[in-house]
């Protein structure tokens, strides 16, 4: 099986960002160090909007400096073998700096939001923005917020930006929230698929290709155990980032009276579920899994239980590798 380990890069969008240092420059910098010591490549979708509305900071000297650490970890990790992908939340146009603070606003907080035009635009400003730091065109997409529907408008503007390939669908996925909007329940249980004008649907002729996340279910009782240990032992289950999410409360306390959909994860105490969901995808025979987390969201648990989790996939006969060369 290819087995690949993808980080969503990015500050957090709730009441508070956190900040670049805390949320993306460490902890990237740890799973850098995880990934030399096995020789195995990761997987890190930058948010795009946040870089380029960085530039529109540089006057401010906190802010030029953040960006410019940015860059040079991303220049890094191209340099270690790391593929850099495009993460789109467009959110970013909206928001702000004041008092020294992010002001994050999500009402626009999907594509979809915005009018056909704009996507258009948002999407190529925001690649030319990691472009302009790597020098080399990203050839994977995740939506931000798993909001890549509907899909006409981005698809317009993938082809145009040369990108072929997304990593956004997970199987049974759904969230409607103020913010989200998404609907994955009719995707297929593959491992792979061509797409055209859908995501969820097989188009054998398709101009994309999908390279899901892979799929886990989550019982209760694994929330509770999260939940104690966190209040427990905070020090080692408390994600690294020093801000806060973008939370759906309503969504938050069903996970704990029912088994929920999500995908395979290393953020905080999901990294304990890396090696059953790496054992129920090899019975199902598929060829590929892949891991969504967040360097954010990385606690020092999940840092030992990844570096492990690579080891035992290693053991298995698997091997990890980059979305597209
Ligand atoms: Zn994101």
């Amino acid at each position: 099986m290819q087995i690949h380990v993808s980080f969503d890069y990015e500050l957090f969008f709730g009441r508070a960002s956190g900040t670049a240092e805390k949320c993306i420059l460490e902890p990237s910098q740890r799973l850098m160090d995880i990934a030399t010591k096995h020789k195995v490549p990761f997987i890190f979708f930058v948010d795009a909007g946040y870089l380029h509305r960085l530039t529109h900071y540089a006057h401010v000297p906190a802010y030029k400096a953040d960006y410019e650490r940015i860059a040079t970890q991303l220049r890094r990790l191209v340099a270690g073998g790391h593929e850099i992908a495009l993460h789109i939340h467009p959110h970013w146009e909206d928001s702000v700096v004041e008092d020294g603070q992010w002001r994050v606003d999500t009402t626009r907080y999907k594509l979809a939001d915005f009018r056909e035009e704009e996507v258009l635009s948002i999407v190529s400003k925001y690649h030319q923005a990691i472009k302009d730091i790597t020098g080399k065109p990203c050839l994977s997409y995740r939506a931000g917020g798993w909001c890549i529907q509907p899909f006409g408008p981005i698809k317009k503007a993938l082809l145009q930006n040369g990108i072929h390939t997304d990593s956004t669908v997970y199987y049974h996925g759904y969230h409607a929230s103020a913010a989200h909007a998404y609907d994955f329940r009719n995707a297929p249980d593959l491992a792979e698929w061509p797409f055209e004008d859908d995501p969820c649907v097989v188009q054998k002729t398709g101009s994309f290709r999908e390279i899901p996340v892979t799929p886990d279910t989550i019982p209760p009782m694994f929330y509770w155990k999260l939940y104690l240990n966190m209040r427990s032992n905070p020090a080692v289950y408390r994600p690294v980032g020093d801000g806060s999410w973008l939370v759906d409360r309503k969504r938050i306390y069903k996970h704990f009276y029912t088994s929920t959909d999500h995908f395979a994860c290393c953020d905080g105490f999901f990294a304990s579920r890396l090696k059953p969901v790496l054992k129920r995808t090899e019975k199902e025979g598929k060829a590929r899994m892949m891991i969504l987390s967040h360097p954010k969201s990385m606690a020092p648990y999940s840092f030992c239980a990844l570096d492990e989790f690579i080891t035992f996939a290693k053991a298995r006969g698997h091997s990890f590798h980059t979305i597209t060369p």
